[in-house]
């Protein structure tokens, strides 16, 4: 009848505005006010239940040259690409987002520091080993990586900061690697 029709339309609508406000339209991921809603969720949960949290920031090495020696086209199939891989390495449990153009976030809850380096590891080495054909042409591209895990009255906000820090430390050192708190 008419009024299960309107409900109908109204469900497919509400699924599609829940899409828009949360998803990332070009790589499928959480965008950045998802991340930050479900990290933050996520960290609460953590401190209550005395687990541990970590986040993995990734940001593509040298990006703005790939755009201006393949276009920005070919730019942004490298990151569609980027998180393909990374899809194929993380559990559903895994928060992933993008934060910014070219720069990535995971939040890992309950999983030790060591596993997370190792996946870490594992995502770096697949993208520093990917060859990318795009546009019959032959693409490739490395990552700088800096984690850090939650500590006593930390934000994710902070958090967030001290992997960014490690980050910028990895870029400084040469990039192409990881950086994880001590
Ligand atoms: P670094 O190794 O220091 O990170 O150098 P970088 O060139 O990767 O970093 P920089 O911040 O200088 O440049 C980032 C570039 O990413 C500039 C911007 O045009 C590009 N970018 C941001 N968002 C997108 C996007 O959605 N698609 C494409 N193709 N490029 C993007
Ligand atoms: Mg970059
Ligand atoms: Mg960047």
């Amino acid at each position: 009848n008419q009024l299960s029709k309107t409900l109908r339309k109204l469900k497919t609508q509400n699924k599609k505005l829940y899409t828009l406000a949360n998803v990332d339209m070009m790589t499928k991921i959480n965008n950045r006010r998802s991340y930050f809603i479900k990290s933050e969720k996520a960290l609460k949960q953590t401190i209550l239940n005395d687990i541990e949290l970590s986040v993995l920031m990734m940001d593509i090495d040298h990006f703005k040259k790939i755009n201006d020696t393949f276009g920005h086209a070919v730019g942004d199939q490298v990151l569609i690409s980027f998180c393909t891989i990374v899809n194929s390495i993380i559990d559903e449990k895994a928060i992933f987002g993008r934060i910014g153009g070219e720069e990535f976030c995971i939040t890992f809850v309950d999983t030790s520091i060591d596993e997370v380096t190792k996946i870490a590891e594992e995502i770096r080495n697949k993208c520093d080993n990917s060859i990318l054909t795009i546009d019959n042409k032959e693409v490739t591209f490395t990552l700088s990586l800096g984690l850090s895990k939650r500590e006593k009255n930390k934000n994710i906000d902070e958090i967030l900061q001290s992997s960014d820090e490690l980050l910028y430390k990895a870029k400084k050192s040469g990039r192409k690697r990881l950086i994880r708190t001590t």
